[in-house]
Order: C-alpha cells, then sequence, then structure tokens
C-alpha cells in the first residue's frame, strides 16, 4: 500500500508514523510518501489530511495543483483520513474565505469553535465500529455544525458530531495520530471488525 500523508503544513510526521502503525497490525507493507507537489497523489492508494492551520494548508494546496488531484482520489473512490484542520479543508464550507475547502464532505464546520472555549483537552470518545473508547485529543478543535444525508456520524462529543464517514472519506475534529492508538487510521483504510488496540509503540 502507499500511503500519502499531505505534507505542505502541519503534523506530517505523526500521521506517517501512525499509518505505518496501523499497517503493521494488519500485516500489510506499507509506504509513506509525502505530498509536498502535484504529481504525487495518483500513484497512492490512499491519502492523510493532517492537522495544522487550514488557512495555510488550504491555500498550498491550490498553489501547488494538489486540490483537484485530492478531489479525483475521492471521486475514484479511494480512502482519506482528514484530521482536525484537515477535516475542515475537507468540508463543503468551512464559512471563512481564507480557506477554500475541498468539499470532499458534506459537512459545514465553525473553525476554532471547541478550541477558543476549551483550548486543549483529552477526553476518551465512543467511536461506531471500534468496541472501545478511543482517547481523543482535541487542540483547536473544528465543530462541525451541519452534516448531510450521506454523512455518518461515527461520534459524538456533548451533542456534536466530531467523527464522520462519507463514502471513502473519514474525518475527525480530534487528533488520532497524536495518540498510540491507531484504531481510527485502521477504521478509515482497513476493515474495522478488525481493529485491535495496539499493545505496543514504535514511534
Ligand atoms: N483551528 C485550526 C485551523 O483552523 C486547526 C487546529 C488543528 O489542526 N489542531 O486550521
Amino acid at each position: 500500500m502507499i500511503a500519502g500523508v499531505i505534507a505542505v503544513q502541519g503534523d506530517v510526521s505523526e500521521h506517517a508514523a501512525a499509518i505505518r502503525r496501523a499497517a503493521a497490525a494488519h500485516d500489510a507493507d506499507c509506504e509513506v510518501r509525502e505530498i509536498r507537489t502535484s504529481g504525487i497523489v495518483p500513484d497512492c492508494d490512499v491519502l492523510l489530511m493532517p492537522g495544522g492551520e487550514s488557512t495555510t494548508i488550504s491555500r498550498l494546496l491550490a498553489d501547488e495543483g494538489i486540490d483537484d488531484e485530492i478531489r479525483a482520489h475521492v471521486e475514484a473512490g479511494n480512502p482519506i483520513l482528514a484530521t482536525c484542520a484537515g477535516l475542515i479543508v475537507a468540508a463543503r464550507d468551512a464559512k471563512d474565505d481564507r480557506v477554500s475547502t475541498l468539499g470532499l464532505l458534506d459537512v459545514t464546520v465553525d473553525r476554532n469553535a471547541f478550541g477558543r472555549q476549551k483550548d486543549s483537552f483529552e477526553a476518551p470518545l465512543d467511536i461506531e465500529g471500534l468496541d472501545e473508547p478511543f482517547p481523543a485529543v482535541f487542540i483547536r478543535a473544528p465543530l462541525i455544525d451541519t452534516v448531510g444525508d450521506d454523512v455518518e456520524v461515527l461520534a459524538d462529543w456533548e451533542g456534536n458530531p466530531v467523527g464522520v464517514r462519507q463514502g471513502p472519506v473519514v474525518a475527525s475534529s480530534f487528533h488520532p495520530e497524536l495518540t498510540p492508538d491507531t484504531r481510527l487510521h485502521q477504521l478509515a483504510f482497513f476493515d474495522e471488525t478488525e481493529a485491535v488496540v495496539p499493545t505496543e509503540v514504535d514511534g
């Protein structure tokens, strides 16, 4: 499997490590490619769009012509996991002219809504498809305020969706890549019924 991590900005190395661990849990070979220019996405089987700063990420994706490649990847039915700023970029609308959203997911988001109130926090979260609660790290997290009919809500926090799936797109307000638990990566890219709690952390 070739996993492309969108690497124009954000917590790239954490996602690279997480997809390697998730693949190892499934005995799958995984080559990670960091994507800073166009021409790499078409070779990737799966994509990861990290947390960071959505204004910067969306601008650089457009400047480099990577935005259209990501849309084509999803239109062809290939998976992507988008976290925090990645979720904002993947949304239909972020209600902020500084973010050019890709419209991969029929949701609207409110940037920084969680963060301004609560800054950063970690909470155990029930996620559809996972047996045990997930340690969810929220950092200046976006609030998903509307979801379209085709969007499945995988997790709620205080009445708001924080994990969603629409076809090949899985997205979260929180940062699964910042914990040793790779179950959300497994759920996005492998059969979720086989998701396992990791027993050791190797980076
Ligand atoms: N609030 C940030 C943004 O708007 C996202 C924060 C994050 O990815 N941790 O891009």
